[in-house]
C-alpha cells in the first residue's frame, strides 16, 4: 500500500519543518510555493556581493527549537555581541552608550548609574530572575496586557523603556508603542537572556535551504499556487482533487492585511561606522518625530555579508514610524534615513544604497488584552493551518506551529486506520 501522501501549502520553514516531521513519522509529502523560490519571509538576496536578508532578521540561539534542531556551527553562524548600543543626540553631539549584557547581566551596566537609576537597573535584574529559567509554555500564560504595562509592573521608567526598550522591541515586534501582548515579550526577552543573536554565513535563508535540502527539492513545486477548499480537497492552479490531507502552511490574504510592516534600507559603506558586533538603538526614537528604530553592521558580525573592505549598514524602520513621518515610498523612507543618520555619522554621504525594501506583510500582531495561546494547529474551516500567525510571531512560533500541524496530521491518518 503506499504512503499516504500529505500535500503542504507555502514553503515558508513552518511548511518545511511541518513537511520534515511528516517524512519523519513515515508519510509522504507534496508542497505547492507560489513563488519562484522556497524560504517565505526567510529569504536572502545577493546584491552586488552583499548578503541582503528580506528586513533586517536574526537567528536566536535561546529559542528551545534551536537548541534541540539547529546546527548552527554547520550553518557557521557568528555571534552579535550580547548587549545592545545606545545612539542619542540630547547634548546636541551624538552620544553613543554600550549596555553590555542587560539581559543575562543587568548589573553588568552598574557603570550607566550616572545615567541609569537604579530603580530601572533593579527592574531588569528582576525581569532577568523572572523570566530567564521559565518554560517557552510558562511564558505564554498568565497575564495578557501589554508590553509597555509588564515594563511599568516592573518598575522601569518610561526614559529607560523609551532610550532602550522601545527601541530594540519595535524594531523586534513591527510596533512601536509596546501594545504587543506581554506573553510575547516574556518568551523573547526569557530566549535573549539565554542565548544569541546570530547570523548564518549564507544569511538567514540558509535555514529554510537546509530545511529543503533534508526535505528533498523534488517534493517542492516552486511557482505553484495552491489551495485548500476543505481539510482533505485540492486546488492546485485550477485542478481540484481529494488527497489524503493538505496543511495550509501560510496566513490568508485576509490575515495579512493585519499584519505589521517595515522599512529597511541597506548601504555600502567603506568603514564600519560603529564597529564592536552591536545593534545601536536610536536612544531618541520617538513615533511622529524619527524614523530609524535600530541600525545594524550584520557584517561586523559575519564578514561574508559584505565584499572585502566594504561593510553592510541596515536601518530599520518599523511600519507605524514610517506612517505617522508620511513614509509612502522608497525614495521618501531612503532620504530619511539618510538625513537621520547624517547626525549620527556625517560621513554617511559617502554610503551608497544597495536596496530598500518594504514588507507591508512582515509579522502577525499580536495585541495585548486579546488571548495569545502557545499555538493551535486548525483554523476556522477544519483545515489543519501552520505558521506563525497559528502561534506567535517568531521563528519559534512559526516553528511550534509546524510541530502542532503535523501532529494534527498524524493523528487524523492515524484515527483513520
Ligand atoms: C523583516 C522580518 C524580520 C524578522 N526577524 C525575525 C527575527 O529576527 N527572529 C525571528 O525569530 N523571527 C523573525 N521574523 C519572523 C520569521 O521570519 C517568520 O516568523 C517566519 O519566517 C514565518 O514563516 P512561515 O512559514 O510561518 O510563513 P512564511 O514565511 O510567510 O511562508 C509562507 C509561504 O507560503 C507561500 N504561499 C502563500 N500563499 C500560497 C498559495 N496560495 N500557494 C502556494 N504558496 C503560498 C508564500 O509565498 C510563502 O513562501 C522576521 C520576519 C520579517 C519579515
Amino acid at each position: 500500500m503506499s504512503k499516504p501522501t500529505i500535500h503542504i501549502i507555502g514553503s515558508g520553514i513552518s511548511g518545511l519543518r511541518c513537511a520534515e516531521i511528516l517524512l519523519e513519522s513515515g508519510l509522504e509529502v507534496k508542497i505547492y510555493e507560489k513563488s519562484e523560490r522556497i524560504g517565505g519571509r526567510m529569504k536572502t538576496d545577493i546584491v552586488d556581493g552583499f548578503l541582503l536578508d528580506r528586513g533586517f532578521h536574526v537567528m536566536q540561539t535561546g529559542y528551545p527549537h534551536s537548541k534541540s534542531e539547529i546546527d548552527f556551527k554547520s550553518l557557521e553562524a557568528k555571534a552579535f555581541n550580547p548587549g545592545a548600543r545606545i545612539i542619542n543626540t540630547t547634548s546636541g553631539k551624538p552620544k553613543i552608550t554600550t549596555y553590555s549584557d542587560p539581559f543575562r547581566r543587568p548589573f553588568s551596566s552598574f557603570k550607566l548609574l550616572g545615567a541609569e537609576r537604579w530603580s530601572d537597573l533593579i527592574g531588569m535584574a528582576k525581569l532577568r530572575v523572572s523570566l530567564s529559567r521559565m518554560s517557552i509554555k510558562k511564558t505564554f500564560s498568565g497575564g495578557n496586557a501589554s508590553t509597555y504595562e509588564y515594563l511599568r509592573k516592573f518598575g522601569l521608567s518610561d526614559s529607560f523603556i523609551d532610550r532602550l526598550l522601545r527601541p530594540l522591541f519595535a524594531g523586534i515586534f513591527l510596533e512601536s508603542k509596546l501594545d504587543t501582548n506581554e506573553r510575547l515579550f516574556r518568551f523573547i526577552f526569557s530566549s535573549m537572556s539565554r542565548g544569541d543573536m546570530v547570523l548564518p554565513r549564507k544569511g538567514v535563508g540558509a535555514y529554510p535551504n537546509r530545511l529543503a535540502k533534508s526535505i528533498g527539492f523534488e517534493r517542492i513545486a516552486l511557482s505553484t499556487s495552491a489551495f485548500a477548499d476543505d481539510p482533505m480537497t485540492i486546488n492546485v492552479e485550477g485542478q481540484r482533487k481529494t488527497v489524503d490531507q493538505v496543511v495550509v502552511a501560510h496566513p490568508s490574504p485576509s490575515e495579512q492585511k493585519s499584519m505589521r510592516g517595515v522599512w529597511t534600507v541597506y548601504f555600502d559603506s567603506p568603514r564600519s561606522p560603529v564597529p564592536g558586533k552591536f545593534l545601536l538603538l536610536n536612544g531618541d526614537y520617538e513615533v511622529g518625530k524619527t524614523a530609524i528604530a535600530h541600525m545594524a553592521v550584520p557584517s561586523d558580525v559575519q564578514p561574508s555579508y559584505a565584499p572585502e573592505g566594504r561593510s553592510l549598514v541596515v536601518a530599520t524602520i518599523v511600519g507605524d514610524a514610517a506612517a505617522s513621518l508620511n513614509l509612502s515610498n522608497a525614495e521618501a523612507v531612503e532620504s530619511r534615513a539618510r538625513r537621520e543618520i547624517e547626525q549620527w555619522f556625517p560621513d554617511c554621504e559617502n554610503w551608497k544604497t544597495l536596496d530598500v525594501q518594504h514588507i507591508s506583510a512582515a509579522l502577525p500582531s499580536h495585541e495585548g488584552g486579546i488571548d495569545l495561546p502557545f499555538s493551535r494547529p486548525i483554523d476556522e474551516n477544519g483545515i489543519i493551518t501552520c505558521g506563525d500567525h497559528m502561534a506567535h510571531a517568531s521563528m519559534q512560533g512559526a516553528i511550534n506551529s509546524a510541530e502542532s500541524a503535523a501532529n494534527e496530521v498524524i493523528r487524523r491518518i492515524q484515527h483513520r486506520g
